[in-house]
C-alpha cells in the first residue's frame, strides 16, 4: 500500500490539472513586451474589471506585484507604512530599500488591522530631517497572522483616513480571493478601498505561476515601466495567462472548501491533543491554521514525526506550526491528517513527561 502523502507546507505547492494544462497549451499568444498577447490582454482586462480598476498588470510573482506598487506610488528616500507582521516586511528581501529605495515603518496590529491612531502617530510631519510618508500598505487575507480577513469596513475607514492624508494604499491581496470566498464580498468591493492591488493566481487558485498587480492606468503604465527595469517583461507568457485565466474561471468557486477542510482540521486537532490554535484571531478565518504545540511538546519534533507519516507542516513563529489547506488536499484526508497529528502529538506528550 502506498501512503498518500498530505502537504500542507503551503498553498502554493499546488500542481496544474490536466484541464489547465490543455488550456494553456491551447492558448494564443503574442508577444507581450509589444503589448500582443491576446491572453495576457484578456486576463489584464478581466481582473481589472474584477476589482473594478481601469487596468492591469501580468507579474511572475506577488513579490513582484508588490514590489512595482511600492516603486510607483513612492520617490527615493520616502517612507512607507507596513504592518508589523506583513509579508512585505518579512518576505520580500528588504526589496523596498533596494529597488524604490524606501524604508519601511512597522506599526504591529491587531490581526493585521493596524489602528488608524498608530497610523496617525507614525505619519511624519513635513519637516525637512524626516523621511516622507508616501504609501500605507495592508494585506488580505493576512498570512502571519493566520489567514485573517481584514473586514470590509476596516477597509473602508482606513481608506477615507489615508484620503484625508493624501496618501494611497497597496493592498498586497495575495489571498484576497479567500476573503472574497469567506465573506462574499465581491472583489470589486475590496477594490474600492484600495489604489493599488496585487493578487496571487498561484496560491489557492492553483496556477503554476502569475501574480497581477490592479491600479488606475496611470498607475499601471508606471508599474509597466518597474516591471522591465526588473527583467520582468515577458514574451509569449499568455501559455501563463491560459493558467490563471483557467483557474479563476474553475477553481476560484471551490476556494471555500479549503476553508472547510481547515476548520475541520482546526477542531480535530484541538479535539485530540493538548494543542490550541494560535490564529490571531482566535479562530479559522480561511485556510491557514497556526498550531501552538504548548510547553510540553517540540513543534521541530511533531513536525519530524508527522513527516515520517506523510504529514507535512511547515514551522511557524516560537512554538507554532502552520498548516495551509488548499485544492490538492481531498476533504476525506482530513481526518487522517488530524489522526497522524494527534498521535504524533500524544506520543511525545508521554515521551517529555
Ligand atoms: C505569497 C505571498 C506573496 C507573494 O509571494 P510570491 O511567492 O512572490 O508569489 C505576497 N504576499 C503575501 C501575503 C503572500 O502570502
Amino acid at each position: 500500500m502506498t501512503t498518500t502523502i498530505i502537504d500542507v507546507r503551503s498553498d502554493t505547492l499546488t500542481k496544474p490539472t490536466q484541464s489547465m494544462r490543455l488550456a494553456m497549451s491551447e492558448a494564443h499568444v503574442g508577444d507581450d513586451v509589444y503589448g500582443e498577447d491576446p491572453t495576457i490582454n484578456r486576463l489584464q482586462d478581466y481582473i481589472a474589471d474584477l476589482f473594478g480598476k481601469e487596468s492591469a498588470l501580468f507579474v511572475p510573482t506577488g513579490v513582484m506585484g508588490n514590489q512595482l506598487a511600492i516603486a510607483v506610488h513612492t520617490q527615493r528616500g520616502d517612507e512607507i507604512i507596513v504592518e508589523s507582521e506583513s509579508h512585505i516586511f518579512h518576505y520580500e528581501t528588504a526589496a523596498p530599500a533596494l529597488i524604490a529605495g524606501v524604508q519601511m515603518y512597522c506599526i504591529p496590529s491587531h490581526k493585521g488591522e493596524m489602528s488608524l491612531d498608530g497610523i496617525k502617530e507614525a505619519i511624519r510631519p513635513p519637516v525637512y530631517y524626516f523621511p516622507k510618508t508616501s504609501l500605507i500598505c495592508i494585506e488580505q487575507t493576512h498570512n502571519r497572522h493566520g489567514g485573517t480577513v481584514l473586514p470590509l469596513d476596516y477597509m473602508q475607514s482606513l481608506y477615507a483616513f489615508a484620503q484625508e492624508h493624501n496618501l494611497p494604499i497597496h493592498c498586497d491581496g495575495a489571498r484576497i480571493w479567500n476573503a472574497c470566498a469567506a465573506t462574499n464580498i465581491e472583489p470589486y468591493e475590496y477594490g474600492k478601498y484600495a489604489d493599488t492591488l496585487s493578487v496571487c493566481l498561484s496560491k489557492g487558485l492553483g496556477a503554476p505561476i502569475g501574480s497581477v498587480l490592479i491600479g488606475s492606468k496611470d498607475h499601471i503604465e508606471q508599474a509597466r515601466h518597474w516591471r522591465k527595469v526588473l527583467g520582468g517583461g515577458m514574451r509569449q507568457a499568455g501559455i501563463l495567462a491560459a493558467a490563471g485565466l483557467h483557474a479563476i474561471e474553475h477553481h476560484r468557486s471551490m476556494l471555500h472548501e479549503d476553508h472547510e477542510k481547515a476548520a475541520l482540521f482546526a477542531s480535530l486537532i484541538t479535539q485530540g491533543s493538548q494543542c490550541i490554535i494560535a490564529n490571531s484571531s482566535g479562530n479559522v478565518e480561511s485556510t491557514i491554521v497556526i498550531i501552538d504545540c504548548g510547553e510540553h511538546v517540540k513543534p521541530s519534533d511533531i513536525q519530524e514525526m508527522c513527516a515520517q507519516k506523510s504529514l507535512f507542516l511547515s514551522m511557524g513563529k516560537g512554538r507554532c506550526l502552520r498548516a495551509v489547506f488548499h485544492r490538492d488536499i481531498s476533504m476525506d484526508m482530513i481526518p487522517t491528517a488530524a489522526e497522524i497529528f494527534c498521535s504524533s502529538y500524544r506520543l511525545l506528550e508521554n515521551l517529555s513527561s
